[in-house]
């Protein structure tokens, strides 16, 4: 009958489209599934003072462990589940699951500094008028002091934000919680924003950091967002470091804090545990 459509008829029967729309159907019930079963695991990529080597905190990255396909990264259905809404409960479970994580590692490092854990947040959570206190749940119930959690927001986020959005931020950083500015630099930059959102910490995307030793303009732009950071007393995070040659420039230029291949990948509870705690 698709011979029949009309001119203004969408042709969904063409069998290449036909497959993909059949396999979107079968992501989407998949995932619906994995909401049910449990099948989402974190990594924790460390974050490191980089004149220091220390171990300040850790990223919290969500990962599906599909029981057919494997291991599924998160730019593969964080899409799919921010399109269907099921990034809110998926996105509630990773925040008290890196709480309560983050609260572990903490108990045991008594006489240390403690680690923050930094979780990513989407648009839809942030509509969520409850995301405050979602945000003061998962905090009561893990123990962990809001001042060791830091919540990542990208610029599209912020750019592309609604009214309700300021005032959010505003009750989540009542709490005490820090925010990120994620993938700084990729978005459409208004550094207007970095006035009237309560940020804290800027995270330099690893697009610039990659080209941070041979590209000199690359480079001018690392450092002149690490100072703007430095003007407005934030932190700076780069993103992605992958070889000494990247860390001498970026700790040279005085960004404060680093993550990347160079000091870790994204490690399972098991191999922080390790990491942290070698002798037992
Ligand atoms: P992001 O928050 O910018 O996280 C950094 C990504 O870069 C991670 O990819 C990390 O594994 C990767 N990475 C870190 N260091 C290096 C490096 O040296 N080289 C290279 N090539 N890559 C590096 P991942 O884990 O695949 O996550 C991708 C994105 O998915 C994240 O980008 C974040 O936007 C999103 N995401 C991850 N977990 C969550 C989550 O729990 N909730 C939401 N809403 N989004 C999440
Ligand atoms: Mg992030
Ligand atoms: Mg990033
Ligand atoms: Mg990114």
């Amino acid at each position: 009958q698709a011979k029949k459509a009309g001119k203004d008829r969408v042709e969904i029967f063409e069998p290449a489209m036909q497959a993909a729309f059949q396999a979107g159907l079968q992501l989407e019930a998949d995932l619906r599934r994995a909401v049910v079963r449990h099948e989402f695991t974190l990594r924790y990529q460390p974050i490191v003072h980089l004149r220091t080597g220390e171990i300040t905190g850790l990223e919290a990255l969500i990962r599906w462990q599909h029981p057919d396909r494997g291991t599924i990264p998160p730019l593969d259905f964080i899409p799919l589940a921010e399109e269907t809404g099921m990034i809110v409960q998926i996105g509630e479970w990773v925040l008290r699951e890196a709480c309560r994580q983050a609260a572990t590692w903490n108990a045991r490092r008594e006489g240390l500094r403690p680690l923050s854990v930094s979780v990513n947040l989407s648009a839809i959570q942030l509509d969520q008028t409850d995301l405050p206190e979602t945000v003061a749940q998962a905090l009561a119930d893990s123990g962990l002091p809001a001042s060791c959690l830091v919540l990542e927001l990208t610029e599209s986020l912020l750019v592309d934000h609604r009214s309700s959005t300021l005032r959010q931020l505003m009750r989540i950083k009542e709490l005490g919680v820090r925010l990120a500015i994620d993938d700084f630099g990729t978005g459409y930059s208004s550094l207007a924003y970095l006035r009237r959102f309560p940020v804290d910490i800027i995270k330099i995307d690893k697009s610039f950091v990659d080209e941070v030793g041979d590209v000199p303009a690359a480079a001018a732009l690392t450092l002149g967002i690490i100072q703007l950071g430095q003007a407005l007393s934030l932190s700076t995070i780069a993103e992605g470091i992958e070889d000494a040659g990247q860390l001498n420039e970026l700790a040279d230029g005085n960004c404060e804090l680093g993550q990347g291949y160079y000091f870790a990948e994204p490690l399972t509870e098991k191999a922080v545990g390790e990491l942290l705690f070698p002798q037992r």
